[in-house]
């Protein structure tokens, strides 16, 4: 049914901005280490509580998600859960995180923006609304395209993002052009070798 508005299951509270900022930081806290996973934080709040929170481990799994339940436990159950990227409905290494929601029987699950891997692409969102769990989609949506910047822009050209920046860690890799290798040659390897984010340091754009 993509295409077809959701009604919202609830209007967004106060609460849900600050429990998704919370996710958000988490995940912003990771960039730069999940290559070529997008670095999610995952909040689940149970009575107002946070009573877990993770974000993507680095080297890009376990997700964020995962890690988020395993902390919460039986506890889970009913929770509101606040994840900054789409749940993860194929099957990788693990089990897609969208069936381990549904697993732990979590009653809403409230996403700041949806997954354009072609894996995913509205199918975690639809594996838990089919389960009965009520979804939430869009809240703090323009923080999470800025955190995913590179994570899309992987996925729709196959080449990472480049910036030039001064902070060395929240990127994969700094640029580096092969003597034999054009800009977008360069470009094309990182992207393969599954880099998100490449930076180039200001220094080297500026010295001579
Ligand atoms: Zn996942």
């Amino acid at each position: 049914m993509s295409g077809a508005p959701t009604p919202a299951a609830r209007p967004v509270t106060p609460d849900d901005l600050r429990f998704m900022d919370t996710a958000l930081a988490l995940a912003f806290a990771q960039l730069g280490q999940t290559a070529p996973n997008p670095a999610v934080g995952c909040v689940i709040v149970q009575g107002r509580r946070v009573i877990a929170a993770a974000a993507t481990a680095a080297g890009g799994r376990p997700h964020a998600e995962t890690q988020a339940l395993d902390i919460a436990g039986p506890l889970a159950r009913g929770a509101s859960v606040y994840v900054t990227l789409e749940p993860c409905a194929h099957h990788g290494r693990t089990p897609p995180c969208a069936q381990a929601l549904i697993a732990a029987q979590v009653g809403e699950v409230i996403i700041a923006c949806g997954d354009p891997d072609p894996r995913v692409q509205g199918r975690g969102a639809e594996l838990l609304r089919e389960a009965g769990v009520q979804v939430a989609d869009g809240v703090r949506a323009a923080e999470a395209q800025a955190l995913n910047a590179g994570f899309f822009t992987r996925l729709a050209t196959g080449r990472p993002l480049v910036a030039q920046d001064g902070r060395a860690a929240l990127f994969d890799a700094d640029l580096e052009i092969g003597p034999d290798e054009s800009f977008q040659e360069a470009l094309d390897r990182l992207g393969r070798a599954g880099i998100t984010r490449v930076r180039v340091p200001p220094a080297r754009a500026t010295a001579r």
